[in-house]
């Protein structure tokens, strides 16, 4: 695909450069037959470096990954050629499947229907902790 020429699609820019690939991963876009282009390590007056992956395709993605991941990400919406939207992140407040609990006897291990739900305690440090149980995530 022409990178610079996305008609229906979904670019996500201003990503911390080195934060492109595990978005890429965490939003199983390798998982997708998409054309997918990661651009890395761009040069921006702003952030010294940052990556920017591009999305030919107008697929509904789960932003609480991006947000997580990167809140200073933003996520541009094409449509015809045309920017429609453009979407500043901020770290959400509750997370449905996005972290997993890891501790063995909370309910989420062993209700396997459960989703796993964390609550944003700390935004400055991003720490999460699991709804159920409390266990603590991110950091
Ligand atoms: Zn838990």
């Amino acid at each position: 695909m022409n990178i610079d020429s996305i008609q229906n699609g979904v670019v996500i820019d201003h990503i911390k450069a080195g934060q492109g690939m595990k978005l890429y991963h965490l939003l199983k876009l390798d998982e997708t037959e998409l054309s997918v282009a990661i651009i890395r390590n761009v040069t921006s007056g702003k952030m010294g470096k940052k990556d920017i992956i591009k999305i030919d395709a107008d697929i509904p993605l789960n932003l609480d990954i991006v947000a997580y991941v990167d809140p200073g990400a933003t996520v541009n919406i094409i449509r015809s050629g045309e920017l429609v939207e453009k979407r500043q992140m901020e770290l959400p407040e509750i997370l449905t499947d996005v972290l997993y609990c890891k501790n063995p006897r909370c309910i989420t291990s062993t209700e396997q229907e459960l989703h796993h739900v964390f609550k944003l305690e700390d935004r400055e440090k991003k720490v999460y902790r699991c709804l159920y149980c409390e266990t603590k995530a991110g950091g």
